[in-house]
């Protein structure tokens, strides 16, 4: 059955890369609503922002959708990524700013609120979205793919010069709470190098040491130093999670990424959406649904976070 959250939870913060505080109010929603954002500081014209592949307008740093009124929300991927790896399907989420706070770079403090609030049942079956043929997209050294499977696989490999970083590979079944257990903790990372010429031009504006891992060659800056070993590629892992939510159902198939990021899986999005015979959707049976995303997910996995 489908999911909405039993109550409204808020949560208030800056933006990344606009510096821009704003409050964010998850409501639920029925069954078949999907996930929609609300400008609620827009008076004029439609606020309504869908959270859907084709909303997706292309950006390199993260995932901002934007109505056919020109109004937009930034950065949704990690909030996505626990409404999806917490089983929600539907839920209005209300905004009063461009961009979701950032709170601690990764999704655990989502997922920590969803999950003390607790999920409503909706009577509605899930319908899933099966990949029956594989597809692709390349960028230079950079690919991403899905391809069919009876389960939800999240696998990547990120390739990073910098020692703090390095070589890292991950594979991940997302049934059975592994999203909650493995993934949602995991910090958004960058360069310190990079911090610099992304202020240049007027990004990471509110990025500090506090809501990202901060690297430059083999050093960790930020204090605490990081919460995996492989930290970096599990943040890839939960960002992909956030970003295939924007298919508007949950996935069946395999999602392998290399060197991958958001504009890139959400051209393997317009990619499976524009190939015949590539995907169909199928009414989920509880034998389906407990390989989905969400099912078996427990509070008292949540990893304690400093
Ligand atoms: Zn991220």
């Amino acid at each position: 059955m489908q999911n909405t959250i039993k109550t409204s939870i808020s949560f208030t913060g800056t933006g990344l890369h606009s510096g821009k505080p704003a409050t964010l109010v998850i409501k639920p929603a029925p069954a078949g609503h999907g996930v929609k954002f609300l400008r609620v500081d827009i008076a004029l014209g439609d606020a309504v922002v869908p959270a859907r592949w084709d909303a997706v307008e292309q950006t390199q740093l993260c995932t901002k959708i934007l109505n056919a009124s020109g109004v937009s929300v930034s950065t949704i991927e990690h909030i996505m990524a626990a409404l999806a790896g917490c089983g929600i399907h539907n839920a209005l989420v209300e905004i009063d700013g461009p961009e979701v706070p950032i709170l601690d770079g990764s999704a655990e403090p989502f997922v920590r609120k969803i999950l003390e609030t607790g999920l409503r049942k909706l009577e509605e079956p899930i319908w899933a979205l099966k990949i029956l043929r594989e597809v692709s997209v390349k960028r230079g050294d950079a690919w991403a793919r899905l391809s069919p499977a009876d389960e939800m696989k999240i696998d990547f490999s990120i390739d990073f010069t910098d020692e703090a970083i390095g070589r890292q590979h991950k594979t991940l079944n997302m049934a059975n709470g592994s999203f909650v257990r493995e993934l949602c903790d995991s910090r958004t990372f960058c360069r310190q190098s990079d911090v610099d010429a992304m202020r240049e031009q007027g990004l990471a504006l509110g990025g500090t040491l506090e809501n990202a891992v901060v690297v430059e060659g083999d050093k960790v800056l930020s204090p605490g130093g990081l919460r995996h070993e492989d930290e970096a590629v599990r943040h890839k892992m939960l960002d992909a999670l956030g970003d295939l939510a924007l298919a508007g159902a949950p996935i069946l198939g395999i999602y392998t990424g290399s060197r991958a990021g958001h504009a890139m899986t959400n051209a393997l999005l317009r990619e499976l959406f524009d190939t015949e015979g590539a995907y169909c959707f199928v009414r989920c049976t509880p034998g389906i649904a407990a390989r989905l995303p969400g099912a078996g997910v427990h509070l008292g996995e949540l990893p304690e976070v400093a």
